[in-house]
Order: C-alpha cells, then structure tokens, then sequence
C-alpha cells in the first residue's frame, strides 16, 4: 500500500485513462467510481480497493493501475475504480460505532472523485459516482432490501439516503472551485 498525493491521483488517472475506458466501453457504459467504506479500522487497508483514504485524508493505492480490475463491487468491477474509507468497524445502521467516517476523510473522498472525474472526463452525477449502497440497491442487496451493503447510505449528520448526493455535491463544489 503506497501513500500518494492528490497530484499523484491525477497522473495515475492519466496513465489508465485508454484502458480503463476501452473496458467500460466493452461493457456498454462509462467508467464509474464506487465509493465504499471498509467496515474495517482506521490505519487498514484493502487490496480490494483501489484508493484508500485513512481517518486523517491521508490517501493510499494498493495498485499504480487504476485500470486493473479489483473485487470491490459485485459484478460491477469492469472500467471501475474504487475507493474506501477506512473506517466503520462494527458500525450498524443505528450506530456508526468507534470508528465512523470523519469529516476530513469525507472531504478528501470528494477531491479524489473531483479530480478523477476530471481527469477521466467523467460527469459527476450518479451514474457514474455510485456509492455501495446504491450500487447494492441496483442489485437488491443493498438498504432497500437486504441491507448487506449499504456503504455511505449515510453520513455523521447525514440523513439515511444521503451520502451520495452529499460527496457528489463535495465534489462538485471541488470542482469549481479549484478547476480540478
Ligand atoms: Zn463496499
């Protein structure tokens, strides 16, 4: 796992930006971003996610390939990237337990989603910066149903159904503020 820079973010996104879009293509889409959480601890991370953002914003990959197809999400791993927050160990969906989601790492999630959206020429709306849950719930597993996953359904003074629409809505203000 290798810590990297915002900076860095933007040239590994330029380096797969022809791979990583031949495979979404080849599954008849655009390339998405599935935000995750761990369910781990701080300090932890997972080979399963691209990009993992620790308590404090810190960012680390487990690959310099974004294009590389990782098990982060069902049957949706084609031209995506994910990245998780590590945090949420033994959260439920009443009680987000000792580890819940800071602000700082929120924060950061959505200048990495601004500047990958950037960089890959992606649209920051929902169908292309899916959280879990609502990737889960296209798939019947997530809060709407079976609740298995519901990752960043929502968020420390967050309603339920939130959390995309909140770091989108990060992102996009990333977006223009800084012309990422
Ligand atoms: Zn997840």
């Amino acid at each position: 796992m290798n810590y990297i820079s915002l900076e860095q973010i933007k040239q590994l996104a330029t380096t797969c930006k022809a791979s990583i879009w031949q495979q979404a293509q080849s599954a008849g889409r655009d390339v998405i971003l599935y935000l995750h959480w761990s369910a781990g601890h701080y300090g932890q991370f997972f080979d399963d996610y691209h990009i993992n953002i620790d308590y404090d914003g810190s960012i680390y990959v487990s690959t310099d390939d974004l294009a590389e197809i990782k098990a982060h999400t069902w049957r949706r791993n084609t031209g995506a990237i994910g990245i998780a927050l590590a945090c949420c160990y033994n959260a439920t969906t009443n009680d987000f337990g000792p580890e819940p989601p800071t602000e700082q790492q929120v924060e950061t999630m959505a200048q990495v989603v601004a500047v990958l959206c950037k960089i890959l020429d992606l649209t920051i709306d929902a169908e292309r910066v899916m959280t879990h849950a609502e990737a889960a719930d296209l798939d019947d597993y997530g809060p709407a149903t079976t609740c298995e996953r519901w990752d960043l359904w929502f968020l420390p003074g967050v309603a339920k159904g939130e959390g995309g629409n909140t770091i989108r809505n990060k992102a996009l203000g990333h977006r223009q503020q800084a012309g990422v």
